[in-house]
């Protein structure tokens, strides 16, 4: 694969799947722009500056329109157009749909949904100038295929990205931009390890193991390994690809019963 001369955007790049994603992107030549609240971005910019590759810094909330609207302002002072746009930045607070309060509910549709949208919609005209773009939309396999109690407002926002990807595709098939999601299963990041101390506080460990347990491989995936992926649905490789999604799990999603088979 071979990014050289193009230009990224990735949400939640400052830890976690976003910075696999950057790594792998920055590994195939691309120019990188993280888009993060996280206090840690400038730490996760600064590595990778450490190894010359192209990378700039932006903290901003997704879910604030205003300040994405003057993000892209210092954008465009440094591109005139972007050809990948990976939104990858997302919440998951493990609550039942019982017991979830309203503001917890809305935090996950403002950030996972809204944020997403918000991201997508300041950085269009950027994004059709490159005439050749891909946008990458972080979904899951929670929501449009599985889910575990608790789920039930990350479910919904993962699911809701699935008809935005082909929505949004079918539209901006004219403008040569290509959109498709990525349906991760568990890939071990500072978020699953968070769901681990939420779900055994006194042993998150065990959590991670159980779950190794269960899928086919043995293991969580990378957040590099997502990367990897990532580049795939950004490079010309993939260029009759769009409005579609690909799984990553492990085979997580395989089995059918925890009995049958010989
Ligand atoms: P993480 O919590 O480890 O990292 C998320 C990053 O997004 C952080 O850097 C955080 O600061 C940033 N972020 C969160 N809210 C933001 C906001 N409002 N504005 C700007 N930045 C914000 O999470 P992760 O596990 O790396 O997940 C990344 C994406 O992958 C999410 O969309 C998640 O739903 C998806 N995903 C993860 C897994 C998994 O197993 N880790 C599985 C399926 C899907």
């Amino acid at each position: 694969m071979n990014l050289e001369g193009k230009i990224a955007v990735v949400t939640g790049g400052a830890m976690g799947n976003g910075k696999g994603i950057v790594e792998a992107l920055l590994n195939y030549g691309a120019s990188v722009i993280i888009l993060d609240k996280a206090e840690s971005l400038t730490k996760t910019v600064n590595e990778f500056a450490a190894l010359n590759k192209k990378v700039l810094g932006i903290r901003v909330d997704i879910s604030e329109i205003t300040a994405l609207e003057e993000t892209v302002n210092i954008i465009k002072k440094y591109y005139d157009h972007i050809d990948i746009l990976v939104n990858n930045a997302g919440i998951c607070k493990l609550e039942t749909f019982e017991k979830m309060s309203l503001e917890l509910r809305d935090l996950h549709f403002d950030i996972n949904i809204k944020g997403t949208w918000n991201v997508t919609k300041v950085l269009l005209p950027m994004l059709r100038a490159s005439k050749k773009a891909s946008i990458i939309n972080l979904s899951s396999v929670t929501g449009e295929m599985v889910a575990d109690s608790g789920e039930v407002a990350y479910a919904t926002t993962k699911a809701a990205l699935i008809g935005f990807t082909k929505a949004l595709a079918r539209e901006e098939v004219d403008h040569g931009i290509r959109v498709n999601a990525i349906l991760p299963g568990y890939i071990r990041t500072p978020m699953v390890e968070g769901m681990a101390k939420e779900s055994n506080p006194s042993d998150p460990e065990s959590v991670i193991n159980g779950i190794a347990g269960a899928i086919p491989m043995k293991r969580l995936g990378t957040p590099l390994e997502l990367g990897e992926l990532a580049c795939f649905l950004a490079s010309d490789l993939s260029s009759y690809i769009t409005g579609t999604s690909i799984v990553i799990d492990g085979g997580s999603t395989l089995p059918e019963t925890m009995t049958v088979g010989v």
